[in-house]
């Protein structure tokens, strides 16, 4: 049966306590050391360095570092993965300028026939 780690939240000591996979989540957790059940599973640090903010995070850095911002179509590419990791509908205009990047386009040309898109291209700025 598997382990798992609990901190006691009345008397603070550390208490492994053994659950089969079915008990879990049904069978509630009793300190060992003073019989409270104020106690609450530890979360390992591995699992809080992998949460999804930081892979977000961890992810960006690497596309960052391989990205040329004079190549339009570079450009392109990361504002496409971006808006695919984000998982959030972006709208035609961004989709847009991802097409138009790609295909070599200017930033700035584009920019200037699409005057709406200024506030969205500052924001993308910040990433950096
Ligand atoms: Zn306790």
């Amino acid at each position: 049966m598997p382990f798992y780690d609990y901190r006691c939240q009345a008397c603070g000591k550390l208490a492994r306590l053994q659950f089969s996979y079915s008990e879990y989540g049904k069978v509630q957790p009793v300190c060992p050391n003073c019989g409270s059940l104020e106690i609450k599973r530890r979360i390992s640090r591995v699992a809080v360095a992998k949460s999804e903010d930081s892979r977000l995070d961890s992810m960006m850095e690497g596309d960052l570092a391989g990205l040329d911002e004079d190549d339009p179509r570079s450009l392109g590419k990361f504002m496409r993965k971006m808006g695919k990791e984000m998982g959030e509908d972006l709208g035609g205009e961004f989709n847009e300028v991802v097409d138009r990047l790609e295909k070599g386009e200017s930033p700035e040309a584009i920019e200037q026939s699409m005057p709406d898109l200024a506030a969205g291209l500052d924001s993308l700025d910040e990433i950096g």
